[in-house]
């Protein structure tokens, strides 16, 4: 019960529940925490990576930062979590406007400073930065993908890890009684859905489908069970 699984790039526009996510692979976007640090490459295929970057960061924020000409109407850097995109930037740019979540700033250390985050290492994260897309060697990350220079006003836009499911769940049987403190089943209780708790099984790294999976299936055996125990 001390673990929850948990994903990346929610932009908190409601702050009790996930309503919209950011474009991790936004073309050009970098991604620094609030000490203006890179920490990962950006384009890893690698979930957990991406996953531990939101755990390791500092206060579990992380920006993703790109330039003004980098942002185009048709394809936006925000949609609705599992849904359509942010159509021509509404949400973006009036989000810019109360500067909460999504900053501006025409240098490094402008943008820094409205979006909270150290300006002096926000300078020097973007000047080594654009050296490597020079060179074409991300020297820090070896990323090689949309390597682009970050230059002209820059834009920062907050997101935060949200919570998928929890591990952990009430002991149960097969039959989806749940079990007592000496492992016997409780008369007439069961349990289905996300308490089961058997997503504990994916390890450190994320297993699709075992969530709706647990779901259904103990749905089906504790509903028919319960109408069991019922008509006896
Ligand atoms: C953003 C997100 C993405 C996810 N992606 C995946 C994925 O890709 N694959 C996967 O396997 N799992 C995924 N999951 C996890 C999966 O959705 C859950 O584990 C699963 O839906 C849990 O099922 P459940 O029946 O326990 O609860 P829920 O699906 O939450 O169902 C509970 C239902 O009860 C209703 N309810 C609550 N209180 C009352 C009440 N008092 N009276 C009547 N009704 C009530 C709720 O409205 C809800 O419809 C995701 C979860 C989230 C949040």
């Amino acid at each position: 019960m001390d673990y929850c699984w948990s994903y990346n790039s929610a932009f908190p526009h409601d702050p009790t529940r996930l309503t919209h996510l950011a474009d991790k692979n936004y073309p050009g976007v970098i991604w620094v925490d609030i000490n203006g640090q890179r920490m990962i490459d950006e384009f890893t295929d690698d979930l957990k990576s991406i996953n531990d970057t939101y755990l390791n960061a500092d206060e579990n924020i992380v920006y993703f930062i790109i330039s003004e000409e980098m942002l185009t109407d048709d394809n936006p850097i925000l949609n609705v979590a599992y849904g359509p995109k942010d159509e021509n930037n509404k949400l973006f740019f009036e989000e810019l406007e109360k500067g909460n979540l999504v900053f501006e700033g025409n240098t490094p250390e402008e943008l820094a400073e409205n979006a909270g985050i150290n300006p002096e290492q926000l300078r020097k994260t973007i000047d080594t930065y654009n050296t490597y897309v020079d060179n074409g060697e991300d020297a820090d990350f070896g990323r090689t993908k949309e390597l682009k220079k970050l230059e002209g006003k820059l834009y920062a836009v907050k997101t935060i890890p949200y919570a998928i499911m929890t591990y952990g769940g009430i002991k149960h049987n097969v039959d989806a009684e749940v079990l007592d403190v000496n492992n016997e089943p409780i008369s007439g209780l069961y349990v289905a859905g996300e308490a089961v708790g058997n997503v504990q099984l994916s390890g450190e790294n994320t297993c699709a489908g075992s969530g709706l999976g647990q779901a259904t299936l103990f749905g089906r055996v504790a509903g028919k069970n319960a109408a069991k125990n019922a008509l006896e």
